[in-house]
């Protein structure tokens, strides 16, 4: 027998699954689809209509858990777009405005569809400014300001003279489809229910797709996301957009629903309501949505009719009750009860998402965005006189410096020497105080960090910044985002699937080339922090950068690890990259590096080969100054 050196440990990879897993969360779904649809005709005319409304808030939960769940922005306005998309239903389909406006152009029949078209378009516009103006907000100024125009537009609905006022509008015409007049409950809630699961199933696959990595990064993630080249405010807009339409849809179901709209539904009692639902049955889980409805209007029922009996007097105590099951709820499920649900049910569901590798189902037909690498010696990254001051700490003082292809540059020097700064500085994270960046030939000033990306600069972070929950393949591709194309819808209707497939097959790639193969599937944050910072390593190489940018990549790793980074460090300045590592393995360092500039107090205090470095008196009275004498070790 020859053991290789990695049969050494127990291999526990291809083990079988304890127990025998029953269903699949797809065969699962679909269970639940079949059997409502079976039932639908059956249920008592009270449950049908209870189920309805039930589909209802969902369908704007799920917005919300797409919003705050995934994309960690909180409204509580949520209630006022379902308004928008009722009202202009119901003001197209009733107005006699409305009518002169449409001429004779529009059949009676297709009204409640112009109303549609005009809901999205006004919901469109709206969030799409709103978002503009308040997504710029940061910590609790964004769910204040969601307050500020839920009210204010729940004001207005009331306060229009041509939407009834407080009255409303009444005589709203039910819904015709293919000649099928839906009027009542159980006929609409059909629709109701299709679109809901349409849209579950459209918001699954956009959260599966390139798109969808960048929006899961938009909650605690933004820097990282931006320097691998998203554009997280473009994002964050778009994110609220979504959310408002499929609120405005479920208004439009709505006003056809109950064939009247006043404006009570859309307070902003409802809107938190709404938020409640979204964070209860799941924050970040789309069926989530549909639990957290279902609980919440099953318990509002039951509540207003025990409390007033139980009390003697009747009154809104239910909100009372549901405060303290909302306190009750968070402190004991802070991520809402899906999660809890489904590790109860994980003995007999299999979560069989993570082990299809889709490089395998889909053989990729789409080739990746390919850079073309710069020519050995050719000179990528400057910095001229940079400087940082933080108030009256001069982070970076006058900071020249050059990266040319093909080399590798380290930055060393003492804790607080700046060297992470000046990292920032020529990566677009901060900008300098004074002094230049070129990148590539170009002035850089005042752009951001997705500009040096675009150009080819990747970089990893000294404090690691990876989405934890997120497995290790899906934080790599997220590295190769520029490289691909495809946008929101394609990612909605699977469209992009050959282009999913190219990414995730280049993200394996990177994180083979990087040795960390068997664990592409694991949670990010289950691995070693030496190995997390790998991991960062793959998700740069995988935007095929020309100008990598690593910060301390060897903290954390063991001997082996660390001879095998030097190696593969080797081989990508060999393919032609320019690679500025700051490092405080000194052995690493000196046997890597071709360059080296040493940093203290901000300035450059001396810069050469490891040779002349190390034979510098400053950089000796520098290291000695500090309890470090390895630096002395190594020179002699
Ligand atoms: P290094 O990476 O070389 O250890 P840093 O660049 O992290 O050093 O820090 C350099 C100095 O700048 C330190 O004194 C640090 O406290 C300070 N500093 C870094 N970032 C900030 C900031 N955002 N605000 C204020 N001071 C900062
Ligand atoms: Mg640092």
């Amino acid at each position: 027998m020859n053991p290789s050196p990695n049969s050494a440990a127990p291999v526990a990879v291809n083990a079988p699954p304890a127990g025998k897993p029953l269903v699949t969360p797809r065969q699962l779904t679909l269970v639940f689809v079949v059997a409502l649809a079976l039932a639908w005709g059956f249920l008592p005319e009270f449950t049908v209509s209870v189920l309805s409304n039930i589909g209802l808030y969902a369908l704007v939960a799920a917005g919300l858990v797409m919003l705050t769940g995934v994309g960690g922005m909180t409204s509580f306005g949520q209630a006022a777009f379902v308004g928008m998309g009722a009202y202009a239903t119901a003001w197209i389909c009733t107005s006699p405005t409305a009518a002169a406006w449409m001429g004779n152009a529009v059949s009676p029949a297709l009204l409640p569809w112009a109303g549609l078209a005009l809901g999205l378009v006004f919901t469109f516009a709206l969030a799409w400014a709103l978002g503009a103006v308040t997504l710029k907000l940061q910590g609790h100024y964004l769910p204040l300001c969601t307050i500020a125009w839920g009210l204010g537009l729940y004001y207005l609905f009331g306060n229009m003279e041509f939407l009834g006022g407080q009255t409303g509008i009444t005589g709203v015409p039910p819904l015709v489809v293919a000649g099928f007049s839906l009027a009542t409950p159980r006929a609409l809630g059909v629709v109701i229910w299709a679109v809901l699961l349409l849209a579950l199933w459209a918001m699954h696959n956009l959260l599966d797709s390139r798109e969808g990595r960048a929006i899961r990064a938009l909650k605690g993630g933004r820097l990282m996301a931006e320097s691998m080249g998203v554009d997280t405010a473009r994002h964050r807009i778009k994110l609220f957009v979504l959310a408002a339409l499929l609120a405005a849809v479920s208004g439009w179901l709505y006003a056809h629903l109950q064939r009247f709209v006043n404006p009570t539904p859309f307070n902003l009692n409802i809107g938190i309501e709404l938020l409640f639902m979204a964070v209860v049955g799941g924050a970040g889980h789309l069926w989530g949505a549909v639990l957290g409805a279902a609980l919440i209007t099953l318990l509002k029922e039951k509540l207003q009719d025990v409390l007033p009996a139980l009390l003697g007097t009747s009154g809104n105590f239910e909100v009372i009750v549901f405060g303290l099951l909302m306190l009750f709820v968070l402190q004991r499920f802070a991520d809402g009860l899906w999660p809890t649900l489904a590790r109860l049910a994980s003995r007999w569901v299999r979560d069989d998402t993570r082990k299809v590798a889709p490089a395998a189902v889909h053989p990729s037909t789409v080739q990746l965005a390919q850079r073309a690498l710069p020519a050995s010696g050719e000179l990528l990254l400057e910095a001229s006189d940079v400087s940082k001051r933080f108030g009256g700490l001069v982070a970076n003082n006058a900071i020249s410096m050059t990266l040319k292809a093909g080399e590798i540059h380290a930055l060393i020097g003492p804790n607080g020497a700046g060297k992470s700064t000046f990292f920032n500085m020529i990566s677009g994270v901060d900008d300098p105080t004074s002094g230049e960046v070129r990148l590539c030939g170009q002035s850089m000033a005042t752009r951001p960090s997705r500009a040096f990306a675009a150009l080819g600069l990747g970089r990893t972070f000294q404090h690691v910044r990876l989405l934890g929950q997120r497995s290790v393949v899906e934080n790599v591709a997220l590295g190769a985002h520029l490289r691909a194309k495809r946008g929101w819808l394609a990612a909605m209707l699977r469209w992009d699937r050959a282009e999913e497939a190219a990414l995730m097959a280049e993200a394996r790639r990177q994180i083979e080339r990087c040795g960390l193969g068997a664990h592409a599937d694991t949670p990010a944050a289950s691995l070693s922090l030496g190995q997390q910072r790998v991991v960062e390593i793959a998700r740069a190489l995988a935007g095929q950068p020309s100008v990598l940018l690593l910060d301390e990549p060897a903290a954390g790793l063991r001997h082996l690890e660390k001879r095998a980074l030097s190696v593969l460090l080797s081989q990508l300045r060999a393919e032609g990259l320019g690679i500025l590592v700051v490092e405080h393995d000194m052995e690493f360092v000196m046997n890597l590096a071709d360059r080296i500039t040493v940093l203290e107090f901000g300035t450059v205090i001396a810069t050469g080969t490891p040779a002349e470095v190390q034979a510098n008196p400053r950089v000796l009275e520098a290291y000695l100054g500090g309890a470090d004498d390895e630096l002395l070790e190594d020179a002699r």
